[in-house]
């Protein structure tokens, strides 16, 4: 976050010394050439997240996704701001297995729950629903279904996409990296609607840790 909380605070004082009488043109100019190194080192940052990612691949294990949500969403009601959320399971009984990197998964969970608590923050009903379905040939869809006010129509087209966030503390990586470790995966990873108006994210795995017969590859969400 420091970067461009670097690059904002610089912005921010640039526009006070253009309102000078007569404006500050010289500090101005300095001020946003280092603005700008700024920006260009959030994304050197982000770039060097995603590689990390993708080295991660071999740390793959075998693992029952339906254990793995339960623990990540006992995990995130721990310390959460909103006692009051309903978390609600709707796994399978039975064992839905996949190879995958653990620690990244419970990453992009963790980061789509924290997602929704905060969504439901105003809300009259928080219920957080925490979904696993599996098909006939294994792959497994993982959902995160929240009672909030659903994705703001304005940024749904870019919602994967870094530095994307309405939040005034946010820094809009999470859904970005998120996408990044599912499709490294050889997932896919979607928001949509719920009939309530609450969001929906889901995202696929597959069973064999991306190394399948890649069918559901050719569908990946585009950057
Ligand atoms: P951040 O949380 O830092 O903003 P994210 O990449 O995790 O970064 O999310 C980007 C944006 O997507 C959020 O700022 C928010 O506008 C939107 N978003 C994510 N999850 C939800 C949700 N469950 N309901 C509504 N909006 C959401």
């Amino acid at each position: 976050n420091q970067p461009l909380a670097a690059a904002s605070a610089l912005i921010q004082g640039s526009v006070r010394l253009l309102d000078y009488d007569p404006p500050e043109i010289i500090e101005v100019r300095d001020a946003l050439g280092l603005a700008a190194d700024q920006v260009l080192r959030a994304g050197d940052i982000i770039r060097s997240l995603r590689s990390l990612v993708a080295k991660g691949s071999h740390k793959r294990e075998l693992q029952d996704i339906g254990v793995l949500l339960r623990e990540v969403g006992a995990l995130s009601m721990l310390g959460m701001r909103h006692p009051d959320i309903r978390l609600i399971y709707e796994i399978p009984p039975e064992p839905c297995l996949a190879i995958i990197d653990r620690v990244q998964i419970q990453q992009v969970v963790f980061n789509l729950t924290r997602n929704a608590m905060e969504a439901m923050s105003d809300s009259p009903v928080r219920n957080l629903t925490l979904g696993l379905a599996a098909d006939l040939s294994g792959w497994l869809t993982v959902s995160v279904q929240d009672t909030g006010p659903g994705v703001d129509p304005e940024i749904v087209a870019r919602l994967f996409e870094a530095f994307v966030t309405t939040k005034s503390d946010g820094m809009g990586v999470g859904l970005s990296i998120s996408r990044t470790i599912v499709e490294e995966h050889g997932g896919k990873i979607w928001s949509e609607t719920a009939p309530d108006g609450g969001a929906i994210f889901r995202f696929t795995l597959d069973p064999f840790g991306g190394g399948g017969d890649g069918r559901r590859q050719s569908n990946r969400v585009a950057s």
